[in-house]
């Protein structure tokens, strides 16, 4: 047959799959309902895609997944909690994910496997959140050994905690040997973010004042480190002497309960400058923490305090779960507020 556009040319016969690997086990992952045992064992075996349902799994409102998620979670215990958990924070605009990609990048060469996780709590009152709606570590986000996982959006800054600290579980069990939860320095969630890991390193600038930087006291107070960045091109002697100043601010905070005495580096997360010095500062706290024990008694401390938190929610959830006893609670609130009744006196009230 002569060759001729309007001939009709039996087309190429479709691909099978692009990725042989990824190919068979990607169609089971989709196509059917996951058991248990298909869980733990794709998470086990570092599946990223299993470990992403997981994680779905875990952050889902809907009860009907709770159970599961909560098996999962059991099952996959005995291979968690061999990482170093990294929180990072800093006001927007510090360089954050500019750090986290060329951090991450570092520690892959490291040879480390790196998930990073993030706490947005601007993502519950606006449906765009910091720390989301850009396209943020785009390098970081193709690389095999990284694994990239946004805020867990809506409920409680409790509830953000808890989906948060279940994902770094799954993380750790699938093989990520660093974790890192990044947060904005703006409110509560850097406090959370410090209870669950084992070093927080603080993101600043030179010369834009605490005040304008929205950095507490309390936040420089909870800092194993803290990082001038964008110490580069003209900035670079103000980073220096901001370098100075911190560090003799640091001075007169009350000692720490780790061992560790915080320090202050300047960095350039755009040129890629002291970023070798950041990392080994993190495993210079590792191993003198986990010498003294403190790294252990940290992570038993900060379960014991997770707990109680969970706890003290669920029996408050499950108390007001009962109609009315919120408006009866509201209604004794008023009268405490009006000094007309005292607080105990109306807490007896309620508890009857
Ligand atoms: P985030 O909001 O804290 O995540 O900050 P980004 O990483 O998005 O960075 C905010 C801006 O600062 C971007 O335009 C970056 O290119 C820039 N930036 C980040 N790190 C550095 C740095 O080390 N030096 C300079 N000069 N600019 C930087």
């Amino acid at each position: 047959m002569k060759e001729s556009a309007l001939n009709v040319m039996k087309g190429v016969g479709s691909v099978k799959s692009l990725n042989p690997n990824l190919g068979e086990h990607f169609q089971k992952t989709k196509r059917r309902n996951l058991t248990l045992s298909d869980y733990v064992e794709g998470i086990r075996s570092g599946d990223r895609l299993v470990l992403s349902k997981a994680i779905t799994l875990v952050e889902s409102n809907r009860e009907e997944h709770h159970e599961l998620a909560q098996q999962i979670i059991e099952s996959i215990l005995p291979y968690t909690g061999d990482s170093i958990r990294i929180g990072i924070t800093g006001v927007p605009g510090v360089g954050k994910s500019t750090f986290i990609e060329c951090f991450g990048e570092h520690l892959i060469t490291q040879g480390n496997k790196l998930a990073v996780l993030a706490i947005d709590p601007t993502s519950q009152r606006t449906h765009g959140s910091i720390l989301g709606d850009k396209t943020r570590m785009e390098n970081l986000s193709k690389d095999q050994n990284a694994y990239i996982r946004p805020s867990p959006a809506g409920g409680s800054l409790g509830g953000v905690a808890r989906k948060t600290r279940e994902t770094i579980l799954l993380c750790e069990a699938a093989g990520y040997n660093t974790i890192i939860i990044e947060t904005v320095g703006v409110g509560q969630s850097e406090t959370a973010v410090h209870s669950m890991v084992d070093f927080f390193l603080l993101l600043m600038l030179a010369g834009a004042g605490d005040e304008l930087q929205g950095i507490k006291r309390g936040i420089m107070e909870m800092a194993d480190l803290i990082a001038i960045n964008k110490a580069d091109g003209e900035n670079f002697t103000k980073a220096s002497s901001a370098q100075a100043e911190y560090k003799s601010a640091l001075h007169l905070f009350p000692p720490t309960t780790s061992g560790w005495i915080p320090d202050v580096l300047t960095c350039s997360a755009l040129h890629e400058n002291g970023i070798g010095e950041i990392w080994i500062k993190i495993k210079e706290y590792t191993q003198i923490t986990k010498e003294n024990k403190f790294f252990t008694s940290n992570r038993k401390q900060q379960n014991r305090f997770w707990f109680r938190e969970f706890l003290a929610e669920a029996i408050q959830s499950k108390f007001y779960a009962k109609k009315g006893r919120k408006d009866i609670a509201l209604a004794l609130e008023k009268k405490v507020v009006e000094g007309t009744m005292s607080s105990i006196s109306a807490i007896q009230e309620l508890l009857k």
